[in-house]
């Protein structure tokens, strides 16, 4: 934990977990001064072993910090955040599990604490970063419900940013969704409610045929470190990479046609989740036989991530000792 106050940040601590003590007018509570990261530790399980690695940590402080000043909040330096999470990971270094796919989650996160009703930004901020093992997400394949009233971001809003007001606009979406047993929401874009975004929190990657593609970026969608991971990785499994928009129809066609598609979601949790239904509210259900693209690269990622492979240079981040 560390706080920002008269323009700089103190050196985070470690700290018990335990309540924070915040007045009813923080800022955060009203006005959703708030971003946070999603980042795993993984045990490292290569031949010679060694600490916990970080997958990509200096990705998230950097995403971290676009989020932060897009919020109106400062930055924080990227080595104190790296050496913050280093910090955390070697304590707790008995709890980071030891079964591939599994990992420490790590959830750094910024908010506005000064306590003023007026809608100003904060002077005074609050980091924090908070650890709990993770078993994997999603081992089976998910279902995906298309989302075609609301939207989860607009042009020049904080939808590219992992501002935590974004996840607030999902919740009222996602409670259908629950009611007919799927798992994500598939986010369509705000203007013609036909182009693929996202999932609830996950990229989302379409493979036709031996071409592998995924929406661009934008200032509606995240850029997910998983998902430029997979760009990166796809040519190595003979698969062309293209960024183009996704028309859900297009989609939606392709499959009832019988055509070869695979959907699939990726991000930090979740790695690469095989989509195997895609439903809406009129009772639309198409089934996704395939799922061996997602399935290989998630295989591909984890390697990665337990260090059992090779990989570009600071995607394996190896825990200092404290
Ligand atoms: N989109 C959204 C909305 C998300 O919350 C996440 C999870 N961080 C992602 C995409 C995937 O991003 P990443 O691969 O960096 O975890």
């Amino acid at each position: 934990i560390a706080h920002y106050r008269d323009g700089s940040w103190e050196t985070p601590r470690l700290a018990e977990l335990g309540p924070l003590d915040l007045a009813p007018h923080t800022q955060a509570l009203h006005y959703g001064q708030a971003i946070f990261e999603g980042m795993k530790a993984y045990r490292n399980l290569g031949a010679d072993g060694g600490p916990p690695l970080l997958f990509r940590p200096y990705e998230h402080a950097r995403r971290f910090n676009r989020s932060a000043l897009r919020l109106g909040m400062p930055e924080i330096d990227e080595q104190v955040f790296v050496r913050a999470l280093e910090e955390l990971v070697a304590v707790l270094e008995p709890f980071v599990p030891a079964r591939r796919g599994q990992s420490l989650y790590l959830r750094p996160t910024m908010f506005g604490a000064t306590a003023d009703l007026s809608v100003v930004p904060s002077t005074e901020f609050c980091f924090v970063v908070l650890a709990t093992p993770s078993d994997a997400f999603f081992t089976t394949p998910v279902s995906a419900w298309i989302e075609r009233h609301y939207s989860r971001a607009g042009a020049g809003g904080t939808g590219c940013v992992k501002a935590a007001g974004n996840y607030a606009a999902s919740f009222a979406a996602a409670a259908p969704l629950r009611e007919n047993g799927f798992h994500q929401l598939l986010w369509l874009d705000a203007v013609e409610h036909r182009y693929l975004e996202e999932f609830t929190a996950m990229n989302v990657f379409v493979r036709r045929g031996d071409l592998l593609y995924t929406p661009p970026l934008s200032d509606t969608i995240l850029a997910g470190i998983t998902r430029d991971s997979l760009l990166a990785l796809g040519p190595s499994l003979g698969l062309k990479m293209e960024e183009r928009p996704v028309d859900i129809h297009e989609l939606t066609d392709a499959i009832r046609a019988g055509e070869d598609v695979e959907v699939f979601g990726c991000g930090t949790g979740a790695v690469v989740a095989p989509v195997e239904l895609i439903g809406d509210e009129t009772g639309m259900r198409l089934p996704l036989p395939s799922q061996a693209t997602a399935l290989e690269l998630r295989e591909r990622l984890l390697d990665i991530q337990h260090g059992t492979t090779g990989a570009p240079d600071g995607w394996q981040h190896t825990v200092a000792p404290l």
